[in-house]
Parts: structure tokens; C-alpha cells; sequence
């Protein structure tokens, strides 16, 4: 497995694997890997020639008081999921090799952004699009995988990569959950043994909605308030529950086709997300 740190040296060696006519897909992570990193790294890995998984926590997506400085980082062993599970290249950038100039050009994916995520994290999202768009020019793959549990960065990324003509294939994964239900995530590691009890409240108000909306329940507004009360029983601290269209991330009055439940909380003052799609006749 190769481990490249500058974008030249991934350039070079993608266009040679472009000229070899090898499919190229690419996974990108901020490392601390889990299995959910991993599931997406099997489905890219089974589909491609050659697979780039991209570790990279990008300062320009962090708000000036969340976790960048503490973001949990553990390359070695990241590196050793990663050979095991067959990755050609691991692009490793340091921030002066992804940032060399403090950057002036930014991509904004207007509308989509809005709501869920986007209206709590400030320029959260231009920060994403913009490094998704520096690592898609420099790894050049031809699909890139994203996770559900970013239900919002998928369906932004998809829309900039139509509105600005990238040729990639955006494909998307399932949440994968520690057995209890909890969502995998790498923030997890922060929570004490007793928040990480409170924020099995999270996937249980998510279920709970789910059993809601397939015995007929179709007010948003009942299950937006019976999952806040059962996230408020356990203590957690909702940031935001939204019940969305699944395309186009619109808000809804009544449960119809397909909507996904989308919540952020703090359990403790760590701040988790997850979200499920349901669907209704
Ligand atoms: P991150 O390292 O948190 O930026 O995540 C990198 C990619 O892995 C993103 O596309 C995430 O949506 C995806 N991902 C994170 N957690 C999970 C999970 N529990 N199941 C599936 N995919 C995930």
C-alpha cells in the first residue's frame, strides 16, 4: 500500500493508473477508522480497480469552537485496517500540503445547505464541498462512496458534482451500528461509559419513529415531539430533529413518499448525529 502526503505525487500515479485504463475509486475519511470507514472501503474496493482512501481532518470545516484540536487520530493502526483490506494507495496530506496558500477559492453548494447540519455549523459545509472538490481533482477517481450517516454531505456532494460537471459516480453506504444500535462514529470515543448509555436514546428515538410512521402516524410534528421527548428523557441535548424530503432535503408538514429523520444532539458535550429513512404510501 502506498502512503503519499503532497497531491502531485497522487496526480502522477492516477493519471498513469487513467492511461492504464483502471477504474479508480476513492473513500474519503478523517481517519480514526471504524467500521462503518471500513464497509465503504469493501464496496469501493469490490467495484474498482484501484482504491484511494483519503485520511485527512480538514481544519476548514470546523467551527472556531468544535473539536478540530482533539479530533482523534490513530494513523498506525488506521494504516493497518487499511492494508488488510487491500487499499492501493492511503493519501495522507498534511494541512501545509493540502492548504499551501490559505485558499481564496471556495465551492458553496447554495439551498441544500440550509437546514440540518448546515444551520447549526456555520460554513461547515463549504469547508466539505471545498475539500471534496481538491481531493476529486487530485485523485481523479472515477466513484467516490459516502456514508448515511452524512445523509445531508451525500446529498450536497452529489448536486456539486452535477452542478459543476465532475465525470464521478457518487454511491452511497449504510450506517453501520455497534450491536446496541448505536451509529459508529469516531466522536464516540469521547463519550464517558455513562453518555455512551445516554446516547443509545438517539437510535431508540429513531425506531421508535419508524414504528410511528409504519402504524399510520403521518404529522410530522407528533413524531418530531416524541423524539425530542424521548432524546430529553435520557438527558440529551437536542441540537435538531427535522423530518426532510430524502431529494431535496426540504422541510415536510406530513410524512409522504420518502423522508429521512435527521437528528444532531449532545450527549454530554459531545455532539453525535444520525438519521433514518422511512417511507410512507
Ligand atoms: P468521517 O471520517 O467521519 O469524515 O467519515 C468518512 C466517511 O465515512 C463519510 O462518508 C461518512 O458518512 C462515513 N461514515 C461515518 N460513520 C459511518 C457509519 N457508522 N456507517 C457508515 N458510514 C459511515
Amino acid at each position: 500500500m502506498k502512503k503519499l502526503e503532497y497531491p502531485k505525487e497522487l496526480q502522477a500515479l492516477a493519471d498513469r493508473w487513467r492511461g492504464d485504463k483502471l477504474c479508480i475509486a476513492c473513500v474519503p475519511t478523517m481517519g480514526y477508522l471504524h467500521n462503518g470507514h471500513v464497509s465503504l472501503v469493501k464496496k469501493a474496493r469490490s467495484k474498482s480497480d484501484r482504491l484511494v482512501v483519503s485520511i485527512f481532518v480538514n481544519p476548514i470545516q470546523f467551527g472556531e469552537n468544535e473539536d478540530l484540536s482533539v479530533y482523534p487520530r490513530d494513523l498506525e493502526n488506521d494504516f493497518e485496517i487499511l492494508r488488510n483490506e487491500g487499499v492501493d494507495c492511503v493519501f495522507v496530506p498534511s494541512v501545509k500540503a493540502m492548504y499551501p496558500k490559505p485558499p481564496l477559492t471556495f465551492v458553496d453548494v447554495k439551498g441544500l445547505t440550509d437546514n440540518l447540519c448546515g444551520s447549526s455549523r456555520e460554513n461547515h459545509f463549504q469547508g466539505v464541498t471545498t475539500v471534496v472538490a481538491k481531493l476529486f481533482n487530485i485523485i481523479k477517481p472515477h466513484i467516490a462512496y459516502f456514508g448515511q450517516k452524512d445523509y445531508q454531505q451525500y446529498i450536497v456532494i452529489k448536486r456539486m458534482v452535477e452542478d459543476l460537471n465532475f465525470d464521478i459516480d457518487i454511491r452511497l453506504g449504510d450506517i453501520v451500528r455497534h450491536q446496541d444500535g448505536l451509529a459508529m462514529s469516531s466522536r464516540n470515543t469521547y463519550l464517558s461509559k455513562a453518555d455512551r448509555t445516554r446516547a443509545l436514546a438517539l437510535w431508540r428515538s429513531l425506531v421508535w419513529a419508524r414504528e410511528k410512521v409504519s402504524s399510520g402516524e403521518r404529522s410530522v410534528d407528533a413524531i418530531r415531539k416524541g423524539i425530542v421527548e424521548i432524546l430529553e428523557a435520557s438527558s440529551v441535548n437536542v441540537d435538531y430533529v427535522e423530518l426532510v424530503d430524502s431529494v431535496t432535503l426540504g422541510k415536510k408538514k406530513e410524512i409522504s413518499g420518502t423522508t429521512l429523520i435527521a437528528l444532531a444532539a449532545f450527549v454530554g458535550n459531545v455532539r453525535l448525529i444520525d438519521n433514518i429513512l422511512v417511507s410512507a404510501a
